[in-house]
């Protein structure tokens, strides 16, 4: 019996798939390879980390979005037996630098454009040796720098027998939580962490990966391994789009269309914006059967938009950075197949489901179990061979964070008598109001289903009597001039809640500030909020 590895997920493809196709945009245009190629590719790139000494113990930064060559140095960098950290782009200064140096970073594989722009203005306060330019050439710099392209073409690809044998519990991979509640912390996965979240991601019961889908990863690869896309697709042998370098609206809407996407992935206001631009200038989504939505709660509303006017599933899944992203996916099960459509809607909203392979705890402030009757709310607690049990360099959070093998998730959940988890709120966004909770994300679905409102993010606000009282801003759909008594009015209507759940306040914002990973940034809201109320 072999260890767990990556090494079959790269066998797989390369041998059984060589002609199906990997397409890339990047920045100067699309490329079109095959996993054919990209067999060859690897392993010239492993010939080259060889010959600069890097295997196991060495850590490989990359600092990019999703490409061929990304896909690529995802699995040089484990298969080299070294640690493959995928680092956020779209972090601040300080963090990009925080991140590298806790992680000790040797090299770094950074994309060309803003990337490297970044890397080169931080370069005297990194520790790195060395920067792989993911591009045929290095711009002037005094960054020790070399082309991607060059290293490619001056090695040859090693022989698959002479790959290096790797042993299951190598560190295979790091990803740091986005940061959101402080200090991002480092989160570390082994060869066989990836090996079983792959294989989990692959089956039905995950995301249904199949060697005849066309898949395009949105979700970025440097979050929380693109949702595992890059192993799980790869594995299966499917048709991958990989949509480069800070796509917009359109950019994926010409590649569903000229590639035929069936299946994409990626955060919420991702396929907001995607229905907002087919809804101005139209569009052909008749090819996608499947979106996967996840990082935080898809609105109803526009799962339904994608259902009834476009035929696209949209499938609502639940993950952290600590779980190796998806943890649940919301479909109804086989006993629900006569349900009417609204019905179903009930089960599909919610996170749904835990993934084969986990198990879970919803517990109180007690930490007794609380009853799966829909109702009764407590933090869910996961575990199982895809979750941490301690973060990277973290002795506090790790006395903090876990209980034995027990993730504490740090959200808030109820779980019907069927078993889907919804989530209520994270426990540091719920509002906490005369010893009552309002979810905020109750309010911001509930305003987001109306067709004046694009997006809405509420938070809480601190309050004299009531401790915390909802504020929530919208941003106005194309031509509306939403009206706060409306709004108020749609959500006492819709809500189903007491008048207590209604917001103090609506205010209508041109932006909502987001983080790094596209989520909505409530504590950066609350800055903004604070400045508009001091004026
Ligand atoms: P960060 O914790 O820094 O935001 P993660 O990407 O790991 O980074 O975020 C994980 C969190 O995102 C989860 O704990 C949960 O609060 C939220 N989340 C993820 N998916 C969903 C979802 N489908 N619905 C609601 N919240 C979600």
């Amino acid at each position: 019996m072999t260890d767990l590895t990556i090494r079959p997920f790269f066998w797989r493809p390369t041998n059984l798939f060589p002609e199906t196709r990997l397409v890339s945009r990047t920045h100067d245009g699309t490329v079109d390879t095959s996993y054919g190629e990209f067999g060859e590719r690897v392993r010239s790139l492993l010939a080259a980390l060889a010959d600069r000494g890097f295997g196991p113990g060495d850590r490989i930064g990359t600092f990019g979005w999703n490409h061929h060559r990304h896909l690529e140095t995802y699995y040089a960098a484990p298969l080299s037996g070294a640690q493959l950290h995928t680092i956020n782009v779209q972090l601040g200064d300080e963090d990009i630098v925080y991140i590298v140096e806790d992680a000790d970073d040797d090299v770094l594989f950074v994309d060309p454009g803003d990337p490297f722009e970044t890397i080169e203005r931080l370069w005297s306060e990194l520790s790195v040796e060395q920067v792989v330019v993911m591009d045929e050439t290095v711009p002037e710099t005094d960054v020790d720098a070399v082309a991607y392209e060059d290293l490619i073409a001056e090695h040859e690809p090693i022989a698959e027998s002479e790959m290096p044998e790797l042993e299951e519990e190598y560190p295979a991979g790091m990803c740091y939580t986005s940061g959101t509640t402080g200090r991002p912390k480092g989160v570390e996965y082994t060869q066989k962490m990836i090996y079983a979240h792959a294989m989990m991601v692959m089956t039905p019961a995950g995301l249904g990966i199949e060697e005849g889908d066309v898949v395009m990863p949105v979700v970025p690869m440097f979050h929380v391994n693109s949702w595992e896309f890059p192993y799980a697709a790869t594995m299966a042998g499917a048709t991958q789009v990989y949509p480069g370098p800070s796509p917009s609206a359109a950019d994926l809407l010409e590649l569903i269309e000229r590639e035929g996407v069936t299946m994409t992935a990626g955060v919420p206001t991702v396929w907001i914006n995607l229905l907002e631009h087919v809804d101005e200038h139209g569009g052909d989504l008749s090819s996608l059967e499947r979106i996967v939505v996840g990082g935080s709660a898809a609105p109803e509303e526009m799962m339904r938009r994608y259902d009834e006017e476009f035929d696209v599933t949209v499938e609502h899944a639940w993950g952290m950075t600590e779980t190796m992203s998806i943890g649940s996916v919301s479909r109804p099960k086989s006993s629900m197949a006569d349900w009417d459509p609204s019905r179903k809607y009930e089960k599909r909203r919610k996170q749904g489901l835990l993934s084969p392979g986990l198990e879970m705890r919803v517990v109180n402030d007690a930490g007794e179990d609380v009853p799966w009757d829909g109702e009764s709310a407590g933090e869910l607690l996961v575990r199982g061979p895809t979750v941490i049990t301690e973060y990277y360099n973290r002795p506090q959070a790790n006395e903090e964070d876990f209980e034995g093998d027990w993730l504490k998730t740090g959200d808030i959940v109820s779980v019907d008598e069927d078993g889907y988890i919804e989530v209520v709120d994270r426990a540091k966004d719920v509002i906490k109001s005369g010893g009552e909770w309002i979810s905020s994300i109750a309010l911001e679905n509930a305003l987001m289903a109306n067709p004046d409102v694009v997006e809405a993010a509420v938070v809480g606000v601190p309050h004299e009597k009531w401790q915390e009282r909802p504020l929530a801003t919208v941003v106005a759909a194309e031509d509306a001039d939403p009206d706060e008594e409306e709004l108020q009015n749609h959500l006492r209507e819709t809500l189903e809640q007491p008048d207590w759940w209604l917001p103090d306040e609506i205010r209508v914002l041109e932006r909502i500030p987001k983080t790094a990973t596209g989520k909505f940034d409530k504590q950066g809201l609350r800055e903004k909020l604070d400045v508009d109320t001091a004026e």
